[in-house]
């Protein structure tokens, strides 16, 4: 700044001098004055350009503009430069905040005071079935019409979650969404929407399950009791008395039967999977399986009466990786199954065939009533049975088919059945051909 003052003071100096020469004093006075002129119109014609710089769109590169505007040029596009390099950084990190959230599998949405969207992402969008571009600064009351959540938004009391059904539910294809705002800012509300469907689901089949155990265990629980009062009450003849206690004997057998299934698909359900360490010896499997078979065939339809055909095919030359005790408990099922409820007189087969691709599969065939293509894809449900009292008389539980589906899978492989009604069924157990191994010795047993 001294530098310039002095600059100036300089110029005048020798403009005064040289007019001082020229014409004496007046010359001197009109030497500075025409010094001073110039200084100010040079002076003025480069404020007027930084104005019109200032007003220009590209404000970070400076006019050549020499003197104090220059100086002021240059500091005021450094100032703008830096700002306009933190206006980038912060959009940067506003764009990957955003994209942050987009990538959230939870809905998020912004209202503003007035309860309008001011942003949401994709996953809300699918939810409340929005259009995040067209819905925006629209209320949020408007677009999501549920009346739950009309009476949630209105209360102002948004300690916990709403449920309420998402957009796309339909009967057979249940959607539903948990929501709760989060109040923030001055009046601003965040609102975060997650598809608990899978939730709800679970939650429905634990009721179902419980329920369901509570009436299978109550009902012969309440024979029993009958039982037990008529012993107390009655005078009875030892025969009566004998045939009571046979009659109770077979109502705690079936509720020891039924905690048995649950404690084995419980077992089944926390227990890691098996692993491909151990080799069970299928041969050994299928002769132990023979071995009941046969005696619950007998005993369902003795000799005497009509018999059925049993027919167990040879062992085969390879053994498979997995769990003996789950395997056996999932082909005696099968096995058990087809005894029960094919008639005297009826054939099963059970074989073990490797499959042109490499899989292993073990095949039960009955010539019994089969099954209607209706409940084919609901048997392995828990509790599914196709006939309640068929299966309760010959002492089912409605759970064995849940046991083999799980076995089964947790080996790698798929229960497949396939049935005709009055005519039989089939029931298989395919597993991965990974699990094939070298055949055992019998001396190995599974
Ligand atoms: P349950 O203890 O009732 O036999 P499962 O889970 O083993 O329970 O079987 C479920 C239902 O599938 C049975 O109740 C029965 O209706 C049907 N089912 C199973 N195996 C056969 C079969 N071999 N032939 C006809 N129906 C069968």
């Amino acid at each position: 700044m001294l530098l310039r003052v002095l600059l100036f003071v300089g110029a005048l100096s020798v403009l005064g001098l040289l007019g001082w020469f020229w014409a004496s004093w007046p010359g001197a006075l009109l030497g500075v004055l025409a010094g001073a002129v110039l200084t100010f119109v040079i002076d003025s014609l480069r404020g007027v350009r930084f104005i019109r710089w200032t007003q220009a769109r590209d404000t970070t590169t400076p006019p050549l503009l020499g003197g104090l505007w220059g100086d002021a040029a240059y500091r005021v596009s450094r100032a703008l430069r830096a700002e306009q390099q933190q206006v980038r950084e912060s959009e940067e990190r506003l764009q990957e905040f955003l994209a942050a959230i987009q990538a959230s599998p939870i809905g998020v949405m912004l209202l503003d005071p007035e309860g309008r969207i001011e942003w949401c992402n994709d996953i809300a969008a699918a939810h409340f079935g929005l259009d995040a571009e067209r819905d925006l600064r629209q209320h949020v009351g408007h677009l999501v019409r549920d009346p739950g959540f009309t009476t949630y938004y209105a209360s102002g009391e948004y300690d916990s979650e709403l449920r309420l059904s998402g957009r796309q539910d339909a009967p057979g294809h249940p959607v539903k969404l948990s929501v709760q705002l989060h109040p923030y800012g001055s009046g601003r509300m965040l609102m975060l929407s997650r598809d608990v469907t899978a939730l709800a689901q679970a939650d429905a089949m634990r009721r179902d399950f419980v329920a369901n155990v509570s009436h299978e265990i109550r009902t012969p629980l309440t024979v029993l009791a009958g039982f037990v009062e008529t012993l107390q009450t009655l005078p009875l003849t030892e025969p009566e008395r004998q045939n009571y206690l046979a009659l109770m004997a077979a109502q705690s057998l079936r509720m020891q039967t039924l905690v048995d299934d649950l404690l084995t698909l419980s077992r089944l359900e926390g227990s890691p999977l098996p692993s491909g360490a151990e080799a069970v010896d299928l041969g050994a499997l299928l002769a132990q399986c023979e071995t009941e078979a046969r005696g619950l065939s007998n005993l369902l339809h003795p000799p005497e009466a009509q018999p059925q055909r049993l027919h167990f095919g040879p062992p085969p030359d390879f053994a498979l990786a997995g769990s003996a005790k789950e395997l056996r408990s999932a082909l005696s099922n099968l096995v058990n199954n087809a005894v029960r409820y094919t008639p005297g007189g009826g054939g099963i087969e059970v074989a073990c065939q490797r499959l042109p691709d490499g899989r292993v599969r073990l095949l039960v065939t009955d010539t019994g009533p089969g099954v209607a293509p209706e409940h084919l894809p609901r048997l392995g449900e828990r509790f599914y049975r196709v006939d309640r009292s068929r299966s309760r008389e010959s002492g089912g539980t409605g759970l064995g088919l849940a046991i083999t589906k799980h076995v089964v899978q947790r080996h790698g492989g798929e229960l497949q059945m396939s049935s005709q009604l009055g005519k039989g069924s089939t029931f298989a157990l395919v597993f991965p051909a990974q699990r094939v191994r070298p055949a055992l010795t019998p001396a190995v047993s599974a």
